[in-house]
């Protein structure tokens, strides 16, 4: 019989996963099978009733449609259904710990939500006059002054959309701080080899080449190589700090020294900022610009709400040169600056058409108000404690990349511990599938051997962080004790089974056919 761990029974006596006889439907439990919602049925049945319109056919002349407009057709629970029955098949933070590192996945409070949906907050429209939204330029102003006063920068830029698009706002502020000056002739960003690849990739589509920075062999960048690479045609060096194998780069001022000295600017990327909010400013590294994706550190929801936010702190250096909008205040109350004139001359332009995010600027100041100095202090103290807890219980089975020291919010391994066994690394992320957990951030950063990367953030309990590591370690022990079928096989419970995801990341299906087969994404 199987048990949960509260010593519950599960199973009925007798009934193992060999004798489990297939469903005849697809349907799994109460899980059903679920097609493409335009194989569902046909436009012959609608959600709402609709009165036949009465318009004069006519005027549209040539224009009128001749053929089926070709648009799926569900009653209203159906539709419901449909989409209920896909959610079901994601994972999700509020499912399970997600322990994808550098990604920060952590709880998305519900306060956060209830002030999200403030109408004074989610209704209002960003063409209106700014007189009858002062509370959110207010709001806007207030989360700039969070922002600034952890990070110790002068300005903030809050309308980039995501880290990636920060990045972009940060070499392109950089990018007019050095036209300013009259040098032209620095064409080259720096990336250390365990870069993000939104890093060299956003020196590239501002149009500089990329130079590697080496690594040193305990995961921080190599300062003899960086001050051999560095020169009269380096714009800027790329630093994430803690970096993206988890350490904190403790020569992180000569860093910035060096970079100074060669006339340089130094982009921080704050991906993982959550690790050392509260504890330490970005500023007083001589940081001159850094994006806070508030999705990482700041608990607003990762993707399905639509954009994010990733706004970027930017030294007084760069400050004049910062996107429109921003916002000031006077006597006459809360004013945006929008327009590349007066006080606003020196700005390199926009990042978008409006004022940026207002639900995600709204959920992260909730969470910063909730949470207050002091908690958002022991935020990144719990984070680091519960990184190492993972670190400490898993490093007698599973080999950390670095094991010298603690690491900071995610602890890093490499896949030397299954040397011998037939698994790799992914085999071994696929069957966490079948265990009920998300696997972790594989693969990434480049530098460590078939890397895997856990984030658990600081919203886990011990409860939780014990539950992810023995399931860890009960793995871990079936592949050190030669059960390879279990992996290689993985996911066996998974809707769909294992798939190409190299086909379907380079060949992605965006667009239904009715053709047979062809929809087929990856299977
Ligand atoms: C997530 C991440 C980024 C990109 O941020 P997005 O918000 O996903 O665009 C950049 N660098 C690092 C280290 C990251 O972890």
């Amino acid at each position: 019989m199987s048990m949960v761990n509260v010593g519950r029974p599960t199973r009925p006596e007798g009934s193992t996963t060999e004798t489990r006889p297939a469903t005849l439907t697809g349907g799994r439990g109460l899980l059903q099978d679920e097609a493409l919602i335009f194989e569902l049925g046909g436009w012959d049945k609608t959600g709402v009733d609709m009165p036949q319109p009465a318009l004069d056919a006519s005027d549209l002349g040539d224009l009128v449609r001749k053929d089926p407009i070709g648009l799926p057709g569900l009653s209203e629970p159906e539709a419901m259904r449909h989409y209920v029955r896909l959610s079901q098949k994601n994972h999700a933070i509020d499912l399970a710990l997600y322990p994808l590192g550098s990604c920060t996945m952590k709880h998305n409070p519900r306060l956060n939500e209830k002030m999200a949906r403030l109408p004074g907050f989610s209704d209002v429209h960003p063409l209106q006059p700014q007189s009858t939204v002062q509370g959110a330029i207010e709001l806007m102003d207030r989360l700039a002054h969070w922002l600034k006063t952890l990070t110790g920068m002068p300005a903030v830029a809050l309308s980039p959309k995501a880290g990636a698009n920060g990045e972009l706002c940060g070499l392109l502020a950089i990018h007019a701080a050095h036209d300013a000056k009259g040098d032209h002739a620095r064409r080259v960003v720096l990336c250390p080899t365990s870069a993000h690849g939104t890093n060299p990739a956003t020196a590239a589509f501002v149009g500089y080449s990329v130079r590697e920075i080496a690594q040193t062999e305990d995961g921080r960048v190599d300062l003899k190589d960086l001050e051999a690479k560095l020169g009269p045609d380096v714009a800027a060096i790329m630093v994430t700090n803690p970096n993206t194998c988890g350490l904190f780069e403790r020569d992180i001022m000569e860093i910035s020294r060096l970079a100074h000295a060669a006339g340089a600017y130094f982009y921080c990327d704050g991906a993982n900022f959550n690790a050392i909010v509260g504890r330490v400013r970005p500023g007083d590294l001589g940081v001159d610009a850094m994006h806070i994706n508030l999705h990482k550190t700041f608990s607003t929801p990762h993707g399905g709400g639509g954009p994010g936010a990733g706004p970027v702190v930017l030294s007084e250096a760069l400050a004049p040169f910062a996107p429109a909008p921003w916002v000031v205040s006077g006597s006459d109350g809360y004013k945006l600056v929008e327009f590349e004139e007066a006080e606003a001359a020196d700005a390199f332009g926009r990042m978008c058409a409006f004022h940026g995010q207002m639900g995600m600027y709204v959920r992260a100041l909730s969470y910063m108000m909730s949470h207050g100095s002091d908690g958002l202090k022991q935020v990144a103290e719990d984070a680091v404690l519960n990184a190492n807890y993972i670190k400490a219980r898993l490093q007698g089975v599973m080999s950390p990349a670095f094991p010298e020291g603690p690491c900071m919010h995610e602890a890093l391994f490499d896949d030397s511990w299954l040397e011998g066994t037939g698994v790799t690394t992914l085999d071994f992320a696929k069957a966490m599938i079948d265990e009920g957990f998300h696997p972790m951030t594989m693969y990434f950063p480049l530098v460590v051997h078939g890397a895997m990367l856990i984030e658990p953030t600081e919203t886990e309990s011990k409860f939780e962080l014990d539950r992810f590591c023995d399931a860890l370690l009960a793995l871990a022990g079936a592949a050190k004790g030669g059960d390879t079928e279990r992996f290689k096989g993985a996911p066996f419970y998974a809707p769909l089974r294992r798939l190409d995801e190299t086909r379907a990341a380079r060949q992605p299906k965006l667009r239904w056919t009715s053709e047979p087969g062809a929809n087929l994404a990856a299977e």
